[in-house]
Order: structure tokens, then C-alpha cells, then sequence
């Protein structure tokens, strides 16, 4: 586990950072409500601060917090993982080439073949799980190369490394959506990423009970500056109760996400033979195409998100998803309940997801429940 000035992460975590709040000294902070700050009487503003669409006291723990756990210098908190990504694209300039894989989160896939090529930057899908495909799509405009990995829905791995090499040698950024692995699991600034985004809303928080979004930034440079800048003006700012949840989930992080990751292993295994399964698709089973990147670059597990492919197609799969009791139908994931969905009808048509993919999000319950629920509904639907 990476150490911080003899702290280890999940210490830093568990006492977010260890702040003691100046005024009361209460281990918990306030939640800040103002929207405004009083000037001074010189009209200065030595506090700091001005006004709340520019920063919050509530944001700077969950900030400092997280980027000391991916290692980078700054962080900044936003109103969902969508207004955080969707910044690191406005902040370039039509004309741009942006590199993506063609297996992410699907609504930023949209979002990018869409409204981000209306606005003027030129974005090429690549199999990010290649580093030849990455290479091969370079231009001389190319300023940004995006991955996430393990990336929704089939988990494939990008090699981190090699892709900063290549985004670097062209004169481009590396930012990544680390939002399934979290700083527990894969710290990607150490790998060379440039950026790294979450969405907060899952395991950050893990409990299912707020949007929210996060840039973690390598360096405090003109270009962290300009994120910052579009944070402020579009007012893409999380409430201030959000942001005190979100530092109340992140200081249970570390045990929530090893604990995933062992069910999730163990769950992998299992269906992996299971008779009414055709395939389990998780970077930690050694079979995984991805699976040897995956070692080099996560420490601790392969996550908590696996997908199965069911024997029987998508009928089988919808069906399965139909008789689970204990798995809730629901998307998202990195919360404490376990969720499964059948991901290819939220992706709609022309989504490069399998029609027979189920896709598991791996929480808290007992591992041996989980098999079982989802055992009996895949025997159930076989024979329905
Ligand atoms: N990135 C990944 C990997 C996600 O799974 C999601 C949401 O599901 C997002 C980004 C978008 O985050 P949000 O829903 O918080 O806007």
C-alpha cells in the first residue's frame, strides 16, 4: 500500500485526512450552507473566499482527501462524473483530436459523438485495450487520450503506462476514468496519467445515495487552472450536503472495496462454471485478455464489477435479471447493495455491448447469498 509521509492511504482516508475542525475542534466537519462571504472593511477578501459557485470550505476535505489518495496535486469535486469528465474535453479547443475507447461508459461515448464533435473536436474510438490501436490513432492535433479502465461493460484493461507514453510523446494529455478501480485498487497519476476522473457517485461515495464527480489533477499547472476556471463558470458545483456525504463515504473506502473485490473474485470463479453460463468477464480471472495489465497496474484486487454472459442469449439474460430476489435491477454501481443489469438495454441500439451480458455490481452482502440468488435465477430462467 503506497505511504504518504509514513501514513498509509487508508489511514489518511479513514480520518479524511485527520482535519479537526479549528472552530469546535469536532472530528466530523460542518457542512458550510453559505452561498456568500463578507469582504473587508479595505475591500479585500482575506479569506479567500467570495463566493460559493467559486469554492466551498465543505468541498476542501473530500478535495484534499482524494487527492492524496490517487497521489496528485489538486482535486476537484463536481456536480456528477459527467460535468467532471465533459470538463476535461471543454477545456481544449475545437480543432482538437481527442483519442477514446470505443468500450466506455456509454454516455460519455454519446456525449462525445455528439455535442463534442457539434463543438469542433475531432474524437476517434480506439480498442483501448491495444496500445498499437492507441498509437496508430495519433495525429498532430491530438491533445487528449482518454481511457477508463477496467472499462463498463466488459471491464477491459488499458495499460496505463504505455498509453501515457504515447499521449506524452505526442504532445497529448492522459486522463483517465479510474471510477472502477478507485485509488485503492490502481493509482493511475503514478503510472504517468496527467488526469484522473471519478464518478462520485459510486465507490467514492458507496452508498447510493448521491451524484457527484471528481478531476484529480497531477499537477497545480495553467491547465488544472483552466478546469478549475470551467467549474466556476458553468456552475457545475455539488451541493454542499453532497459534499460532506461524499467525505463520509470515502473514509470507509478501503474496507468497502477490498471486500468487493474478494466476493467478486470468489463470484467470478464461481459462474465462471456455471453450467448456464457462457462466459465471466472479470480482470482478475487469469484467463481475462486484460488480465496480466491488470496485474501489473492494480494492487489489492481487480475490483468489484464483473458481467456474466448467459447461455441462452439475451432472453436467458433478461430473464435471469427478472427472477433475482436479492440482487436489486438497477444501474449504477459501487454501492453496498449489489446491482445487476442487463446492460445493453440502458446502452440502446447500436451499443457495442453483448445482448447476453449481465452486468454485476459487487457490494457488501454475503458472498454466499449472492451466489445463490443468482444461481437459482439463472436455473430458473433456463427453464422457464
Ligand atoms: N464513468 C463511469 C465509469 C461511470 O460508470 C459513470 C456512471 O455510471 C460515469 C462516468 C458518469 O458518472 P455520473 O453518473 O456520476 O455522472
Amino acid at each position: 500500500m503506497t505511504k504518504r509521509n509514513n501514513i498509509s492511504a487508508q489511514s489518511l482516508a479513514a480520518q479524511a485526512m485527520g482535519w479537526i475542525d479549528p472552530v469546535t475542534k469536532a472530528v466530523v466537519p460542518p457542512i458550510h450552507m453559505a452561498s456568500t462571504y463578507e469582504r473587508d472593511p479595505d475591500n479585500g477578501y482575506r479569506s479567500g473566499r467570495i463566493y460559493a459557485r467559486a469554492d466551498n470550505p465543505t468541498f476542501d476535505q473530500a478535495e484534499a482527501t482524494l487527492a492524496a489518495l490517487e497521489g496528485g496535486a489538486k482535486a476537484l469535486i463536481f456536480s456528477s462524473g459527467m460535468s467532471a469528465a465533459t470538463a476535461c474535453f471543454l477545456a481544449l479547443a475545437p480543432g482538437d483530436h481527442v483519442i477514446a475507447p470505443k468500450v466506455m461508459y456509454w454516455s460519455l461515448r454519446n456525449w462525445l459523438g455528439g455535442f463534442a464533435v457539434q463543438w469542433g473536436l475531432q474524437v476517434c474510438f480506439v480498442d483501448a485495450g491495444s496500445t498499437d490501436a492507441i498509437a496508430a490513432a495519433v495525429r498532430p492535433n491530438t491533445r487528449l487520450v482518454w481511457l477508463e479502465t477496467p472499462a463498463n461493460p466488459t471491464w477491459a484493461v488499458s495499460d496505463i503506462a504505455a498509453a501515457a507514453a504515447i499521449a506524452h510523446k505526442a504532445g497529448a494529455l492522459l486522463a483517465v476514468d479510474s471510477t472502477v478501480a478507485t485509488p485503492v485498487l490502481t493509482r493511475p497519476i503514478e503510472h504517468g496519467a496527467d488526469l484522473v476522473m471519478h464518478s462520485a457517485t459510486k465507490y467514492l461515495n458507496g452508498h447510493s445515495d448521491i451524484i457527484a464527480g471528481a478531476l484529480v489533477g497531477a499537477r497545480d499547472d495553467a491547465h488544472w487552472a483552466k478546469l478549475r476556471a470551467i467549474r466556476v463558470q458553468l456552475g457545475t458545483i455539488l451541493g454542499q450536503t453532497e459534499a460532506w456525504l461524499l467525505m463520509r463515504g470515502m473514509r470507509t473506502l478501503f474496507p468497502r472495496v477490498h471486500w468487493a473485490c474478494r466476493s467478486a473474485d470468489t463470484l467470478a470463479q464461481k459462474f465462471a462454471g456455471h453450467p448456464m453460463v457462457a462466459e465471466v468477464l472479470y480482470p482478475g480471472l487469469p484467463a481475462f485478455a486484460g488480465h496480466a495489465v491488470a496485474r501489473k497496474q492494480m494492487s489489492g484486487g481487480f475490483g468489484g464489477m464483473l458481467s456474466v454472459r448467459t447461455k441462452g442469449g439475451e432472453r436467458a439474460a433478461i430473464a435471469t435479471a427478472a427472477r433475482v430476489e436479492l440482487w436489486k435491477r438497477a444501474t449504477s454501481l459501487g454501492g453496498v447493495e449489489s446491482l445487476v443489469e442487463h446492460r445493453a438495454s440502458v446502452e440502446g441500439p447500436g451499443t457495442p455491448c453483448p445482448p447476453d451480458l449481465l452486468r454485476l455490481s459487487v457490494g457488501l452482502e454475503d458472498t454466499g447469498d449472492l451466489y445463490d440468488d443468482l444461481d437459482q435465477a439463472l436455473r430458473r430462467a433456463h427453464n422457464a
